[in-house]
């Protein structure tokens, strides 16, 4: 609540014109009650014995007349044209601190939404591997359209309806304030359910945010997903868990619904007791002449005014307490700080020649189960490296370990002789050009996608990557060439072309370091073989990791890891590793079994 306001402080010129055209409202609305005393007194009792004798008060109406030089016999011309003008008047400012405070809610909801998914970007990998998509997609869209409506509406509500409220207070004592004070003892009857109904609004809000957020996610998978639930024929079992899932979200709601609804009607009918109250001491204030039938009338109609601004505040009182919960929600993604960031002092690594190091690195995703244990070697530049071994054995882990999508638990990685924890991971990234095993491609042009994150790239470049990497023949078949917009994650493409336009996006950023993590697995043997001797010519300047199942592609490495279970367990060449009888020798022999002896 308290964060809401401040919030909204954000936006100070909005929020001081819309609180000033609130006081005008307020002003207003006291002088449209104040309107009504001379028109029943004058107007309607003129002559009549009450009014004779209506007793002495300040008010405001009076004070107009006087400046205004109204006879009283004139008031009567007058006064409709004073409604008017009131009226005029009150919706005026209504109109104009709305408006303002609209203004501010988008605004501040714009801000909230980029600094939410700048934040998220910014996110290290470990992050995105514990939230999910839908839940995140539901605090950018959802939890913000909530803060939303309660910046815009409820905070200006709440604001204006105080003031009105409080101009409305002024009219009922100055008027008459032994009936105001009787009034008050009563009152709390119609406050206190407030309070205890906007609890419950708080609750089963933040309950229905969070089931949304679980109904985002399930449909981000199926639908992202859609090729796998049809395959399995699993269309049953998504439906299913989905329809599970939206009738907890229903359930909820109705619960809201329930108490939303509740509310007013409950809160109006409390009303209706305390105005009976009024009614009956009010008669008798008048009977006593202690006011006139137009005072009472004023203070009744001030009464009645009060309803709206209390039914508003209630309701306002319910959007901010939700919002306050959705709030929490984006604070809690705010929050959350990169697990991996620059270090103080960081620098930006200078141009490396290749020089890589792992110095007993261990790793765990997470604590309980080691992945890498007390992994070392040294790939000196322009050096091929190949990591080999079965799936699962930590070959990608290493490759994140050296990008720095994750830290070392212990031990060291040097590039060029520079601990990576030392420099900018800005400055790190560049110099390292990655194809990962699941390729991501984005929905936009080819050209782009080859082009990704290196501006005022030249036409021949582009095109010399993509022949490099055997994109050029396939691109050229497409509709509109460079310029074919690929679809969502690539979609358009075959895997091998996905691969191969990876590969070229790689090539075009010319990094020292270049990683191939089975960039080639998805080839045929035809298109690999071609891209193989591109990418021989092109890895003789740089070093390279090349992690890869078929082992025809990593015969030519200057040097084999071979990783079982997270510890390097052989390293060397192809000949020296086959010789050695190991690990390496076996994937050998049984991927080709024919071949008896090398060399
Ligand atoms: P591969 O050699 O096939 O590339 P990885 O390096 O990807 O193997 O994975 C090594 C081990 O780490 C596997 O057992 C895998 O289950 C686990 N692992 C990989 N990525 C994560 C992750 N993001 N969170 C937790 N565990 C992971
Ligand atoms: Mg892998």
């Amino acid at each position: 609540m308290f964060q809401l306001f401040k919030l909204t402080l954000r936006e100070k010129k909005w929020v001081v014109l819309s609180f000033l055209c609130t006081i005008f409202v307020a002003f207003f609305s006291y002088v449209f009650v104040d309107m009504i005393q001379p028109i029943i007194d004058e107007m309607w009792g003129l002559g009549s014995p009450a009014v004779q004798a209506a007793p002495a008060k300040f008010r405001f109406m009076d004070v107009v007349f006087r400046f205004l030089h109204v006879s009283k016999q004139d008031i009567r011309l007058v006064l409709p044209f004073i409604v008017v003008v009131v009226i005029f008047g009150k919706g005026l400012f209504t109109f104009l601190s709305s408006f303002f405070m609209k203004a501010v809610g988008n605004k501040v909801v714009k801000t909230m939404r980029d600094d939410l998914y700048g934040h998220i970007l910014y996110q290290s990998t470990g992050y995105f591997d514990k939230v999910t998509t839908g839940d995140l997609m539901a605090r950018l869209t959802n939890d913000v359209d909530k803060i939303q409506q309660a910046v815009s509406s409820a905070m200006s509500d709440m604001i204006e309806e105080v003031f009105i409220l409080l101009a409305l207070l002024a009219q009922m004592f100055l008027r008459d304030w032994t009936l105001a004070l009787s009034s008050f003892v009563i009152a709390p009857l119609a406050v206190i359910p407030l309070v205890a109904f906007s609890k419950q609004l708080k609750k089963k809000g933040l309950q229905s945010q969070v089931k949304m957020g679980q109904i985002y996610s399930l449909l981000h998978e199926t639908i992202t997903g859609n090729r796998i639930v049809k395959a399995f024929t699993m269309e049953q079992f998504e439906l299913k868990k989905f329809l599970k899932s939206t009738w907890s979200f229903y359930k909820i709601n109705l619960k809201l619904a329930w108490i939303s609804s509740l509310s007013s009607p409950f809160m109006e009918f409390m009303g209706g007791i305390v105005g009976a109250f009024i009614l009956y001491i009010g008669t008798k204030r008048i009977a006593d002449n202690q006011i006139s039938p137009g005072d009472f009338g004023a203070f009744a109609i001030a009464i009645f005014m009060m309803f709206t601004p209390i039914k508003r505040l209630s309701r306002a009182n319910n959007v901010i307490q939700q919002a306050a919960g959705c709030y929490g929600r984006i604070q809690e993604v705010l929050e959350s700080q990169p697990q991996i960031q620059d270090i103080p002092g960081a620098y930006p690594l200078p141009s490396v020649k290749g020089y890589v190091s792992f110095e007993n690195v261990s790793f765990s995703y997470n604590e309980s189960r080691p992945v890498l244990f007390d992994v070392s070697f040294e790939v000196l530049p322009n050096e091929m490296v190949a990591i080999v071994g079965l799936s699962g054995a930590g070959k990608t882990t290493i490759i994140n370990l050296l990008s720095r999508f994750y830290e070392p638990t212990s031990g060291k990685i040097t590039v060029d002789g520079i601990d990576i924890r030392d420099v900018t991971l800005a400055s790190l990234r560049s110099q390292i050009g990655l194809v990962t095993q699941d390729i991501i491609l984005f929905n936009d042009s080819v050209r782009n996608n080859i082009a990704y994150g290196l501006e005022d790239m030249s036409e021949e470049r582009i095109v010399a990557a993509a022949k490099a990497a055997e994109c050029h023949n396939f691109i050229m078949e497409l509709p509109e060439g460079y310029e074919t917009s690929i679809g969502e994650r690539g979609g358009l493409l075959s895997s091998g072309q996905r691969q191969r336009l990876a590969i070229a996006r790689a090539l075009l950023k010319d990094p020292p370091i270049l990683i191939l993590d089975e960039a080639t697995s998805a080839l045929d043997s035809e298109s690999e073989r071609l891209i193989q001797s591109a990418l021989a010519y092109i890895m003789k300047d740089r070093t390279t990791f090349v992690i890869a199942h078929r082992l025809s592609t990593i015969r030519n490495a200057d040097k084999i890891l071979v990783i079982d279970k997270g510890i390097i367990v052989e390293s060397g060449s192809h000949e020296t590793l086959l010789k050695n009888e190991g690990i390496y020798r076996k994937l050998h022999d049984l991927q080709f079994p024919e071949v008896e002896e090398i060399g």
